[in-house]
């Protein structure tokens, strides 16, 4: 028997009601909340609400729970070590289980010039500003190109790269200076991976030509797959031509993976893919099962930053750490496989399901990194940001939780432990909410 959401309407149930009623008085305004869920419990691929409801999750907590909710393995990791260490800070002190996730990640980064070292933090942000004070650092240069759409964090230096939503940086500027935007090859929106991959290296041209002297670079920062902006996968030819600028100029090439990484495209690094390296990788999300932590790898010869240069108190704490090895452990026992697997079979259910609906315009991914556009008609390719929300809530009272990403996508994005059956019921439950919302 397959296992189904339980749902009992209306929803939020009473005890959900309560805690997103303190929510409302007490916690920031700022935060986005599409749909009121209140997570209690999880296990797997399902949420528990303080009301009983049982949802599907393909969010896992935005691509961060990559071993499913509360793996048993996880947990026991947490509380073993939570019970000899907690924190020390690793910036000052030395601890193992810091040393040991180094040394098991280290190898595992496709870094240029290989031999990574890892500069540890505690979130996406603090990994990419990292690799901004290194590029900075590395090549005397100031100024950094980035892409529309992309998505690098909310702190000053991550969020000057970010261009995914406007209501991102109302309010925020002045950014930091010298950081500068160019076009994402988009196959679906720019006619093809051809003209795509043609259409973004000639505005990054045009850029070179006119306004910023290429040997003032320091780094190029881009998502293999762009994540926020609405998994977006780049033609290879386009990160290839990333890759030769940079070594033709000098020019340090950032893949943030944060959200691509860590085993959710059915390989450790979505830049495997293509086969190209960059010289600096950042991660965070699905690192540590979600436990907090970021980091920023880069080869021997490009870390050696000297002592003092970049730090933080709680970066690669002992937990995090320890949770991530785990992790680690757990990917290469079966979860990455899984992930191609399964998420192969995720994409052919949506295909079989909705892939010839006239609002699907597009249906992509890699692994369990899976994006359905929708669009008013085809032809136009109008995006619908109004079905997109729309279905979004409306999963939701099916009892799927699943989220947007760029203006019009919905994104698949669940832990990489997703069964067969789990995927057929998510498939099958955002079909149903498509058909009865745009018939
Ligand atoms: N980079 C990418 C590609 C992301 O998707 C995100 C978060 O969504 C970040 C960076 C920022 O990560 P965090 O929210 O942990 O700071």
């Amino acid at each position: 028997m397959l296992r189904r959401p339980r749902i009992q309407h209306p929803l939020p149930g009473p005890k959900a009601k309560a805690i997103i009623d303190i929510c409302e008085e007490v916690v920031s305004t700022s935060y986005t909340r599409d749909y009121p869920l209140v997570a209690e419990r999880g296990e797997g691929c399902w949420i528990i609400d303080p009301d009983g409801n049982e949802f599907l999750d393909v969010t896992s907590g935005i691509a961060v729970c990559s071993t499913g909710h509360a793996h048993a393995e996880i947990v026991a990791t947490i509380a073993e070590q939570a019970g000899k260490l907690i924190h020390m800070s690793g910036t000052d002190f030395y601890y193992a289980p810091q040393t040991d996730l180094a040394r098991a990640l280290c190898p595992r980064v496709p870094v240029k010039g290989g031999h990574a070292r890892v500069h540890f933090s505690n979130s996406g942000a603090e990994a990419n500003e990292a690799a901004m004070k290194l590029a900075r650092w590395s090549t005397g240069r100031t100024n950094f190109v980035a892409f529309a759409n992309a998505f690098h964090g909310r702190t000053y230096g991550a969020m000057s790269l970010t261009a995914s939503k406007v209501r991102q940086k109302e309010g925020f500027g002045p950014f930091v200076p010298g950081v500068h935007h160019t076009i994402y090859a988009d196959p679906y929106r720019m006619g093809g991976a051809d003209r795509a991959t043609d259409i973004a290296l000639l505005h990054l041209d045009e850029m070179f030509a006119t306004v910023l002297p290429k040997r003032e670079v320091a780094a190029i920062f881009v998502e293999p797959i762009q994540g926020e902006g609405g998994y977006v996968i780049p033609p290879d030819r386009f990160l290839v031509r990333l890759r030769e600028i940079c070594d033709e100029n000098g020019i340090l090439l950032v893949f943030d993976e944060v959200q691509s990484g860590m085993g959710r495209t059915g390989k450790l690094w979505a830049c495997e893919h293509s086969g190209v390296q960059p010289d600096i990788l950042t991660s965070a999300k699905g690192i540590a099962s979600g436990m907090p932590l970021g980091a920023t790898f880069a080869s021997r010869d490009l870390m050696k930053w000297p002592p003092g240069a970049h730090a933080s108190t709680f970066g690669g704490n002992p937990v995090a750490c320890a949770a991530a090895v785990k992790t680690l452990e757990l990917l290469d026992r079966g979860l990455i496989a899984n992930a191609a697997r399964v998420g192969d079979h995720l994409q052919s259910e949506l295909r079989r399901l909705v892939g010839d609906h006239p609002r699907v315009g597009d249906i992509r991914g890699r692994g369990l990194m899976i994006g359905v556009e929708l669009v008013q008609d085809r032809a136009s390719r109008t995006r619908d940001p109004e079905l997109r929300n729309a279905i979004v809530t409306d999963c939701f009272e099916r009892g799927l939780l699943i989220l947007g990403c760029g203006r019009n996508t919905i994104r698949f994005a669940p832990a990489l432990t997703l069964t067969e059956d789990e995927a057929t019921v998510a498939a099958s439950l955002f079909a149903d909410s498509l058909h009865h919302l745009a018939r």
